[in-house]
């Protein structure tokens, strides 16, 4: 569904993606880990085709994104990180606006549209203008806008940022389900025992270039002593000890 072949980003110099090949099937909840500055945004945003990539190709459904760019973003839902939302508009126009930009209107959208809003709670604030929303609102609503029209695939970064528990619980339910439906979704994130807990499969990306792939039994079985995730993360991404530091300070 997602195939990735020598994807590569450079700015300037230096290479913040450095030659990824990947590909995630349909109906997987795939997980993209990675330290700070070792690449995840950059891919995504090369998949969701926002950024172009210096070398290499992404295919969505079996479109490439550079021949044909608006039937693979046809696929696609992107959740970003950093989202850019009309303040001037109310939930649901947001949420249809969002809709008719994939060509998509009617009694179906609003009925998707509502019934998404109920499931995050915003069912009260659907016909108040996003300015008045609060930052976990605005998350929600920006998920929302991801699923209204049911993408084949949703590509999402760190979508637990300034979420409660309760709508993280119902985020989670709600990509597991839309993946065991036969969607695909491939998702960032710093939250470790969501990955664990979540994903069929997980990339761990460092320097740009991916460290390790596979099930967590995979990923397990590569690791010669590392047990949980954040094990495996850590001696992957070289990631030093406060302890080493505390030696530095000398405290
Ligand atoms: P984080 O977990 O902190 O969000 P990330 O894995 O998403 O990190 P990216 O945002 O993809 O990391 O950045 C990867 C690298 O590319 C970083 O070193 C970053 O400084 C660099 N980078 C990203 N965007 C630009 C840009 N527009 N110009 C120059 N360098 C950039």
């Amino acid at each position: 569904m997602i195939e990735l072949s020598g994807l590569t980003k450079k700015y300037g110099n230096f290479t913040a993606v450095d030659g990824i090949d990947l590909k995630v099937p349909r109906g997987e909840l795939f997980g993209f880990l990675g330290p700070n500055g070792a690449g995840k945004t950059t891919t995504l945003r090369m998949i969701a085709g926002i950024l172009k990539p210096t070398a290499g190709s992404v295919r969505i459904a079996g479109i490439d994104l550079a021949a044909d760019p608006i039937a693979a973003k046809a696929q696609l839902g992107f959740i970003p990180d950093r989202p850019f939302i009309y303040e001037k508009l109310t939930g649901t126009e947001f949420l249809r606006f969002v809709a008719g930009l994939f060509g998509q209107a009617g009694p179906d959208v609003e009925h998707r549209a509502r019934e998404l809003m109920a499931l995050f709670d915003l069912e009260e604030w659907r016909d108040e203008l996003v300015e008045s929303y609060s930052h976990g609102m605005r998350q929600k609503l920006i998920i929302s806008s991801a699923f209204v029209h049911r993408p084949a695939v949703i590509v999402v970064d760190e979508p637990h940022v300034g979420l409660d528990p309760k709508s993280i619980k119902i985020l989670r339910d709600l990509f597991k389900e839309y993946t065991r439906r036969g969607h695909t979704i491939m998702m960032s994130t710093h939250t470790l025992e969501a990955a664990e807990s979540l994903c069929d499969r997980i990339a761990i990306i460092h320097a740009g270039r991916i460290a390790a792939c596979g099930t967590m039994d995979e990923l397990q079985a590569g690791a010669a002593e590392g047990r949980g995730l954040e094990e495996i993360f850590l001696r992957l991404t070289g990631q030093r000890a406060a302890r080493d530091l505390m030696d530095v300070l000398d405290a």
